[in-house]
């Protein structure tokens, strides 16, 4: 049989390395595009290129193997983003929409340039959109938050970041519809895990609370924005790719889909699990800070009938991985000034 070939845009980043890693292990050849490399390990895609995804011009090279064959999968993790610091600010809003918006509007049209050209129509595009294109009107309650993928309209999210997500969703839904470009999406809700960003201010709140207690002495008291009873879950790296190529490979449901845990917790039940994997004493003082939604959890109703899987590891489980990892980043760090 031929080796199956897929490119992995966004390579460089948390997903998209672990994508590619998980995609070679199943005997694929890879191709990975991002603006950077990966920055904790080593890209391990056959090919890996340093490359804006905002260019038309070069794009179709990019994603043809040598301008004569079309790949087989692609995975579209490429966007501007970051953790509540960046998206919920308002200061980065006008990047994060116009520069997203235009790596998908590029990937899809160059996609159908090429198949034209070619003759064909194989390649399907997978598409990361995330739990923020939800309506805020649903997330009031933390206890009772409502995610089912139907409750998505009228539409209301409370970013910029989502409402590029929904743009995008029907993007590639309308792609698909005129000219049966074959995708499939799902509706990423906090996927966390090593290897993702840990400092800077793009972190997400599982990096940013192992950090803090990593960084923290027994009896110390670390800082959480808001009051801490705002809810959220958090999925394993492991779990969101199998997650992920399970759909990818589904013959007829193509989303969009959730894809998270539905292990609910607030932020200050976190910062308990993790000072306790620490074995640290940690105190919580509370301050102003971006927020969110108050409350949001995956309902995995709809993955679980199409698909007939569900993701099942306790989110303790990948908090420990990940406090190890992070707790060894910040030793490094240490160690290095
Ligand atoms: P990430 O920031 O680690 O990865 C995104 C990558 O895209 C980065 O490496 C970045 O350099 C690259 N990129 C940005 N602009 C580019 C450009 N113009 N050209 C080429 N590359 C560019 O983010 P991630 O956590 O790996 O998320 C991957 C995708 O999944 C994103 O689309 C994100 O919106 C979506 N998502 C993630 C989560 C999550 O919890 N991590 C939740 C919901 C949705």
């Amino acid at each position: 049989m031929q080796q199956k070939t897929a490119l992995v845009l966004g390579a460089g980043g948390f997903i998209g390395s672990h994508m590619v890693s998980r995609l070679k292990k199943e005997g694929y050849w890879v191709r990975g595009i991002d603006l950077k490399y990966p920055e904790f390990s080593p890209t391990t895609a056959d090919n890996f290129q340093v490359f804006d995804l905002r260019n038309h011009n070069g794009l179709n090279q990019m994603m043809s193997i040598g301008g004569r064959e079309t790949f087989d999968e692609i995975y579209q993790f490429a966007a501007d983003m970051g953790g509540a610091g960046f998206v919920f600010s308002g200061e980065n809003d006008a990047d994060i929409m116009h520069n997203s918006a235009l790596i998908n509007l590029n990937v899809l049209e160059v996609q159908l340039r090429l198949n034209k050209t070619l003759g064909v129509n194989k390649t399907k595009i997978f598409y990361s959109s995330s739990a923020c294109m939800y309506p805020e009107y649903n997330q009031t309650d933390p206890d009772n938050p409502n995610c089912r993928e139907d409750s998505a309209y009228p539409a209301n999210p409370d970013s910029e970041y989502g409402w590029e997500k929904l743009f995008s969703e029907h993007l590639y839904l309308a792609y698909n519809r005129n000219y049966g470009i074959p995708v499939a999406i799902a509706r990423y809700h906090n996927i966390f895990g090593p290897e993702g960003t840990w400092m800077g201010g793009r972190e997400k709140a599982p990096a940013a609370m192992c950090r803090k207690v990593a960084e923290a002495s027994s009896g110390d008291t670390i800082e959480v924005w808001g009051d801490g009873k705002q809810t959220r879950s958090f999925l394993y790296i492991d779990e969101c790719l199998e997650a992920t190529r399970r759909l990818v490979m589904s013959q007829d449901f193509f989303g969009p889909v959730n894809i998270g845990s539905e292990e609910m917790v607030t932020i200050n039940g976190l910062v308990d699990m993790v000072a306790d994997i620490a074995g640290k004493e940690i105190k919580v003082k509370h301050i102003d800070g971006p927020l969110g939604v108050r409350g949001r959890n995956s309902d995995n109703s709809l993955y679980r009938e199409n698909i007939g899987w569900a993701v099942s590891a306790p989110l303790r489980d990948g908090i420990e991985k990940t406090y190890s990892w992070v707790s060894e980043q910040v030793r490094l760090a240490k160690d290095s000034n």
